[in-house]
């Protein structure tokens, strides 16, 4: 059997793997339009590569029930077993799982490896550009065509085009007859009407509150980092992913600058500052973020500045292009998709990882969809 797989990234790449090891009489070929196997996992994590996570569950995706769904087939213990069926050892800082080296490259390295010895055949630097389903698979690139038994696309979003997924089968699925949710970026910063130049690079801890008309979308205790126009940090990113998901750009993201105290505490700890002479809000926050709120509120009154320090609104406009997003929102919709990942509408085409319309928070939980995903293939083969 010859199984064609379009995309060598986390999905891809956990699919051939897998596969070949189950079957090694089967014939893998991969497919990347990038010269390189693995480029985006590179980018993982910060170069460390959060591959998976302790709390793995449906609760952190778009569906929760469909994720659900595939872990009954596949525990998240099973995953992990997977991977050490690799040869590839890990470990876990707070839930957080990372190959053992803690390294992105080596992890990439290494898969590589496997692949070689297991003997996966590599086309680099190829695009795909079509297929046709029937008694046999042809899939069409842009420097040939080939003939083979099943397709399995992990080709992902359109999130960070220069590491490869750039979006451009999913105009050739809708062709195919798929429903593609509208893609959206998601775990990116937010942009807002508020100038916020001024206090750019400077990062506080703070309660994220996400809202749209009186509705808390999002809530999250984290660190935010301010952006030339705009907020960025994990829980603005993951509030990035409700706004996303929503499919409607305005929204209000309120920061609680001071999660540990109440409104009158922190009154009490300003007053207290006050009464010694010092300037309270430096004794609070860092200059620039001290100058940014002294030119908001236009007072140093006591109550009005805690009560802004406790919801400091910022009015969201959109979210940060694709070029910015670590995932994308939407893709080829469930209902086309059975729960061992192939297509309900074409025999013998499956979609494993991000191209699927799920999307998870940060926390390893879109590598470790991928990961969970490409089990599910792998036992229908
Ligand atoms: C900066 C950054 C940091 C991240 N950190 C984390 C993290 O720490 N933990 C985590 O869980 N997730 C993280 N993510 C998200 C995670 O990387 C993705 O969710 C994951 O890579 C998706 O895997 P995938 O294989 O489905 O798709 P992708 O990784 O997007 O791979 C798709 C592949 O298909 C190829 N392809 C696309 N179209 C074609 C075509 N027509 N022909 C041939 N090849 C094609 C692309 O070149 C690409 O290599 C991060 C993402 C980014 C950008």
């Amino acid at each position: 059997m010859t199984v064609f797989i379009v995309g060598a990234s986390a999905a891809g790449l956990y699919t051939a793997l897998f596969l070949k090891k189950a079957h090694p009489e089967y014939e893998v070929v991969v497919f990347d339009r990038t010269d390189k196997i693995g480029k985006k996992i590179l980018a993982t994590g910060n170069g460390h590569c959060n591959l998976f996570n302790q709390r793995f569950s449906g609760a952190f995706f778009n569906h929760p029930e469909f994720v659900e769904a595939l872990l009954e087939r596949h525990s998240a213990a099973d995953c992990l077993a997977a991977l050490s069926g690799l040869g590839i050892a890990t470990l876990v800082k707070d839930d957080l799982v990372y190959p053992l080296s803690y390294s992105a490259a080596t992890f990439v390295k290494l898969l590589g490896q496997v692949a070689s010895k297991l003997g996966i055949v590599f086309h680099l630097g190829e695009r795909v550009l079509d297929y046709q389903t029937g008694k046999r698979i042809k899939l069409m690139t842009d420097q040939s065509q080939y003939e083979g038994d099943q397709l399995i696309f992990a080709s992902g979003g359109k999130s960070q085009e220069n590491l490869g997924s750039d979006g451009s089968l999913f105009p050739v699925f809708a062709k195919h007859g798929y429903q593609i949710v509208p893609l959206s970026p998601s775990l990116c910063p937010l942009e807002t009407k508020e100038k916020t130049k001024a206090i750019s690079g400077v990062r506080h801890s703070a309660k994220v509150t996400l809202e749209r008309n009186g509705t808390v979308l999002y809530e999250e205790v984290g660190e935010v980092l301010w952006k030339d126009n705009g907020l960025s940090g994990i829980a603005v990113f993951n509030a990035s992913a409700f706004l996303a998901r929503s499919k409607q750009n305005e929204a209000t993201v309120t920061l609680d600058l001071f999660p540990e105290y109440s409104e009158s505490e922190l009154e009490k700890v300003y007053q207290s500052a006050k009464s010694r002479g010092f300037d309270p809000l430096e004794s609070l926050l860092e200059t620039k973020l001290t100058n940014y709120v002294k030119n908001y509120a236009e007072t140093e009154e006591t109550k009005q500045i805690c009560r802004i320090l406790k919801a400091f609104p910022f009015h969201v406009t959109g979210l940060y292009p694709f070029a910015s997003s670590q995932v994308t929102s939407g893709g080829i919709a469930l209902s086309q998709i059975a729960q061992n990942c192939f297509s309900k509408i074409e025999n013998n085409v499956a979609f494993v990882g991000e191209v699927l319309d799920i999307d998870g928070l940060c926390g390893g939980f879109n590598l470790g969809f991928a990961l969970l995903s490409s089990l599910q293939v792998v036992e229908r083969l």
